[in-house]
Protein backbone atom coordinates (compact mmCIF):
# COMPACT_ATOMS: atom_id res chain seq x y z
CA UNK A 1 0.00 0.00 0.00
CA UNK A 2 1.35 3.85 -0.96
CA UNK A 3 0.66 6.73 1.21
CA UNK A 4 0.19 9.52 -1.04
CA UNK A 5 2.29 12.54 -0.72
CA UNK A 6 1.26 14.59 2.07
CA UNK A 7 -1.07 12.57 3.29
CA UNK A 8 -0.04 10.46 6.71
CA UNK A 9 -2.05 7.12 8.05
CA UNK A 10 -3.99 8.06 11.42
CA UNK A 11 -1.91 6.45 13.54
CA UNK A 12 0.93 8.66 12.77
CA UNK A 13 -1.27 11.66 13.28
CA UNK A 14 -2.26 10.69 17.00
CA UNK A 15 1.23 10.10 17.79
CA UNK A 16 2.93 13.95 16.73
CA UNK A 17 -0.28 15.12 18.42
CA UNK A 18 -0.27 13.56 21.52
CA UNK A 19 4.06 14.21 21.65
CA UNK A 20 3.12 17.85 20.82
CA UNK A 21 0.66 18.34 23.59
CA UNK A 22 3.22 16.48 26.10
CA UNK A 23 6.32 19.58 24.83
CA UNK A 24 3.11 21.92 25.28
CA UNK A 25 2.55 20.70 29.14
CA UNK A 26 6.27 20.39 29.95
CA UNK A 27 6.88 24.16 28.42
CA UNK A 28 4.32 25.47 30.45
CA UNK A 29 5.38 23.12 33.70
CA UNK A 30 9.03 24.54 32.78
CA UNK A 31 7.66 28.48 33.11
CA UNK A 32 5.27 28.28 35.65
CA UNK A 33 2.01 27.53 33.93
CA UNK A 34 -0.83 25.36 34.08
CA UNK A 35 -0.69 23.29 30.84
CA UNK A 36 -4.91 24.05 31.07
CA UNK A 37 -4.66 27.44 30.51
CA UNK A 38 -3.02 26.96 27.17
CA UNK A 39 -5.17 26.29 23.95
CA UNK A 40 -3.34 24.51 21.28
CA UNK A 41 -4.86 25.54 18.05
CA UNK A 42 -3.94 23.36 15.02
CA UNK A 43 -3.55 24.86 11.56
CA UNK A 44 -5.07 22.43 9.08
CA UNK A 45 -4.26 25.22 6.02
CA UNK A 46 -3.47 22.95 2.32
CA UNK A 47 -4.77 19.96 3.97
CA UNK A 48 -7.80 17.94 2.63
CA UNK A 49 -11.07 18.79 4.69
CA UNK A 50 -10.84 14.66 5.60
CA UNK A 51 -7.32 15.77 7.41
CA UNK A 52 -9.87 17.78 9.63
CA UNK A 53 -11.66 14.83 10.25
CA UNK A 54 -9.30 12.86 11.03
CA UNK A 55 -7.78 15.59 14.26
CA UNK A 56 -11.50 15.66 15.08
CA UNK A 57 -11.90 12.06 15.70
CA UNK A 58 -9.08 12.39 17.96
CA UNK A 59 -10.63 15.10 20.28
CA UNK A 60 -9.09 18.30 17.97
CA UNK A 61 -11.54 21.24 18.71
CA UNK A 62 -9.81 24.34 17.19
CA UNK A 63 -8.21 24.45 13.92
CA UNK A 64 -6.96 27.23 11.67
CA UNK A 65 -6.88 28.21 8.51
CA UNK A 66 -5.41 31.05 6.87
CA UNK A 67 -7.53 32.00 4.21
CA UNK A 68 -10.95 32.70 3.32
CA UNK A 69 -12.10 30.32 0.50
CA UNK A 70 -10.34 26.87 2.19
CA UNK A 71 -12.02 28.07 5.56
CA UNK A 72 -15.66 28.59 3.72
CA UNK A 73 -15.18 25.34 2.03
CA UNK A 74 -14.24 23.28 4.94
CA UNK A 75 -15.90 24.48 7.90
CA UNK A 76 -18.91 24.07 5.01
CA UNK A 77 -17.95 20.55 4.53
CA UNK A 78 -17.25 19.55 8.20
CA UNK A 79 -20.29 21.71 9.64
CA UNK A 80 -22.06 18.61 11.52
CA UNK A 81 -18.84 18.03 13.55
CA UNK A 82 -18.20 20.30 16.25
CA UNK A 83 -15.07 22.26 15.59
CA UNK A 84 -13.75 25.93 16.51
CA UNK A 85 -13.13 27.89 13.30
CA UNK A 86 -9.76 30.22 14.09
CA UNK A 87 -8.72 32.51 11.18
CA UNK A 88 -5.24 33.65 11.05
CA UNK A 89 -4.85 34.77 7.95
CA UNK A 90 -4.41 38.41 6.55
CA UNK A 91 -8.06 39.25 5.54
CA UNK A 92 -9.22 41.27 3.01
CA UNK A 93 -12.33 43.74 3.67
CA UNK A 94 -14.27 42.66 0.43
CA UNK A 95 -13.95 38.73 2.20
CA UNK A 96 -14.60 39.89 5.45
CA UNK A 97 -18.38 38.91 5.08
CA UNK A 98 -17.59 35.20 4.25
CA UNK A 99 -15.24 35.21 6.68
CA UNK A 100 -17.31 35.85 9.42
CA UNK A 101 -20.22 33.63 8.16
CA UNK A 102 -17.57 30.27 8.70
CA UNK A 103 -14.89 31.83 11.64
CA UNK A 104 -15.46 31.45 15.17
CA UNK A 105 -12.66 33.21 16.13
CA UNK A 106 -10.69 36.25 13.82
CA UNK A 107 -7.25 36.53 14.65
CA UNK A 108 -6.14 38.98 12.70
CA UNK A 109 -7.76 42.38 12.67
CA UNK A 110 -4.90 44.29 11.49
CA UNK A 111 -7.38 47.62 10.48
CA UNK A 112 -9.57 49.74 11.67
CA UNK A 113 -11.39 48.80 8.11
CA UNK A 114 -11.14 44.97 8.40
CA UNK A 115 -12.77 45.77 11.92
CA UNK A 116 -15.71 47.76 10.47
CA UNK A 117 -16.37 45.60 7.59
CA UNK A 118 -16.98 42.62 10.19
CA UNK A 119 -18.73 44.10 11.82
CA UNK A 120 -21.14 45.20 8.64
CA UNK A 121 -20.87 41.76 8.25
CA UNK A 122 -22.71 40.74 11.39
CA UNK A 123 -26.04 38.98 10.16
CA UNK A 124 -27.41 37.73 13.67
CA UNK A 125 -27.02 39.65 16.99
CA UNK A 126 -24.20 37.00 17.60
CA UNK A 127 -21.01 38.50 18.90
CA UNK A 128 -17.47 37.82 17.17
CA UNK A 129 -14.36 37.37 18.83
CA UNK A 130 -11.57 39.12 17.68
CA UNK A 131 -7.84 39.66 18.19
CA UNK A 132 -5.78 42.62 16.99
CA UNK A 133 -2.38 41.42 15.15
CA UNK A 134 0.89 43.28 15.70
CA UNK A 135 3.02 43.14 13.46
CA UNK A 136 6.43 42.47 15.24
CA UNK A 137 8.73 42.73 12.60
CA UNK A 138 10.29 46.10 10.48
CA UNK A 139 8.66 45.28 7.68
CA UNK A 140 5.61 46.95 7.31
CA UNK A 141 4.05 45.15 4.37
CA UNK A 142 3.61 41.93 6.56
CA UNK A 143 0.64 41.47 8.78
CA UNK A 144 -0.42 43.00 12.06
CA UNK A 145 -0.99 46.74 13.24
CA UNK A 146 2.49 48.82 14.22
CA UNK A 147 3.09 48.02 17.49
CA UNK A 148 2.77 52.02 18.70
CA UNK A 149 -0.57 51.66 17.38
CA UNK A 150 -2.14 48.76 18.88
CA UNK A 151 -4.01 50.52 21.49
CA UNK A 152 -5.13 52.96 19.16
CA UNK A 153 -6.96 49.56 16.94
CA UNK A 154 -8.09 48.03 19.82
CA UNK A 155 -9.98 50.65 20.53
CA UNK A 156 -11.69 51.15 17.18
CA UNK A 157 -12.59 47.31 17.85
CA UNK A 158 -13.94 48.27 21.39
CA UNK A 159 -16.64 51.03 19.62
CA UNK A 160 -17.73 47.91 17.43
CA UNK A 161 -20.85 46.09 19.26
CA UNK A 162 -20.57 42.84 17.24
CA UNK A 163 -16.89 42.12 17.64
CA UNK A 164 -15.79 41.17 21.41
CA UNK A 165 -12.04 42.10 21.52
CA UNK A 166 -10.08 38.86 23.03
CA UNK A 167 -6.79 39.98 22.87
CA UNK A 168 -3.56 40.33 20.76
CA UNK A 169 -2.20 37.80 18.12
CA UNK A 170 1.50 37.88 16.05
CA UNK A 171 4.05 35.88 14.81
CA UNK A 172 7.57 35.94 15.22
CA UNK A 173 9.77 37.75 12.58
CA UNK A 174 12.22 35.21 11.07
CA UNK A 175 15.23 36.82 11.88
CA UNK A 176 14.91 37.38 15.71
CA UNK A 177 14.92 35.44 18.27
CA UNK A 178 11.40 34.60 19.09
CA UNK A 179 11.89 35.06 22.96
CA UNK A 180 12.69 38.81 22.84
CA UNK A 181 10.09 38.85 20.01
CA UNK A 182 7.13 37.64 22.30
CA UNK A 183 8.32 39.50 25.60
CA UNK A 184 7.57 42.66 23.29
CA UNK A 185 4.18 41.15 22.29
CA UNK A 186 3.89 40.60 26.20
CA UNK A 187 4.24 44.00 26.65
CA UNK A 188 1.97 44.88 24.04
CA UNK A 189 -0.92 42.51 25.35
CA UNK A 190 -0.70 44.83 28.75
CA UNK A 191 -1.02 48.17 27.14
CA UNK A 192 -4.22 46.72 25.48
CA UNK A 193 -5.63 45.49 28.25
CA UNK A 194 -5.31 49.06 29.68
CA UNK A 195 -8.18 49.87 27.75
CA UNK A 196 -9.68 46.25 27.21
CA UNK A 197 -9.23 44.23 30.64
CA UNK A 198 -10.95 41.10 29.08
CA UNK A 199 -9.02 41.06 26.25
CA UNK A 200 -6.75 38.49 28.18
CA UNK A 201 -5.62 36.09 24.79
CA UNK A 202 -2.31 36.13 23.06
CA UNK A 203 -2.29 34.10 20.23
CA UNK A 204 1.68 33.68 19.43
CA UNK A 205 3.86 30.21 18.70
CA UNK A 206 3.98 28.17 16.09
CA UNK A 207 5.75 24.76 15.40
CA UNK A 208 9.52 26.26 15.62
CA UNK A 209 8.55 28.76 18.55
CA UNK A 210 6.08 27.55 21.04
CA UNK A 211 7.75 26.54 23.79
CA UNK A 212 9.21 30.65 23.78
CA UNK A 213 5.89 31.73 23.41
CA UNK A 214 4.46 29.97 26.25
CA UNK A 215 7.27 31.04 28.44
CA UNK A 216 5.98 34.81 27.35
CA UNK A 217 2.61 34.10 28.27
CA UNK A 218 1.00 32.40 24.64
CA UNK A 219 -2.59 31.59 25.31
CA UNK A 220 -3.37 30.37 21.99
CA UNK A 221 -1.00 28.07 20.40
CA UNK A 222 -1.14 27.77 16.69
CA UNK A 223 0.56 24.79 15.57
CA UNK A 224 0.55 23.00 12.21
CA UNK A 225 3.48 21.06 10.53
CA UNK A 226 4.57 19.22 13.65
CA UNK A 227 0.90 18.26 13.88
CA UNK A 228 -0.22 17.79 10.86
CA UNK A 229 3.08 16.53 8.54
CA UNK A 230 4.47 18.49 6.12
CA UNK A 231 2.06 20.54 4.22
CA UNK A 232 1.15 19.83 0.69
CA UNK A 233 2.08 21.79 -2.43
CA UNK A 234 -0.46 24.09 -3.08
CA UNK A 235 -2.23 23.69 -6.44
C1 LIG B 1 0.75 28.46 8.91
C2 LIG B 1 0.60 29.29 10.12
C3 LIG B 1 0.86 28.78 11.40
C4 LIG B 1 1.38 27.37 11.65
O1 LIG B 1 2.68 27.23 11.17
P1 LIG B 1 3.56 25.92 11.47
O2 LIG B 1 4.95 26.41 11.39
O3 LIG B 1 3.23 24.91 10.43
O4 LIG B 1 3.23 25.44 12.84
C5 LIG B 1 0.65 29.62 12.48
N1 LIG B 1 0.22 30.90 12.33
C6 LIG B 1 -0.03 31.43 11.12
C7 LIG B 1 -0.50 32.83 11.03
C8 LIG B 1 0.15 30.65 9.98
O5 LIG B 1 -0.11 31.19 8.78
Amino acid sequence: MTTPVGASAPSDLAARLSAIDDRIADSARAAGRSPAEITRIVVTKFHPASLVRDLHALGVHAVGENRQQELTAKAGELSALDLEWHFIGQGQTNKAAAIRRSADVVHSVDRDRFADALHRAAETDEVLDVLVQVNLTEDEGRGGVAPASAVALAEHVLSLPSLRLRGVMAVAPLDEDPASAFARLHHIAADVRTVAPDATWISAGMTGDFAEAIAAGATHLRIGSAITGPRPARG
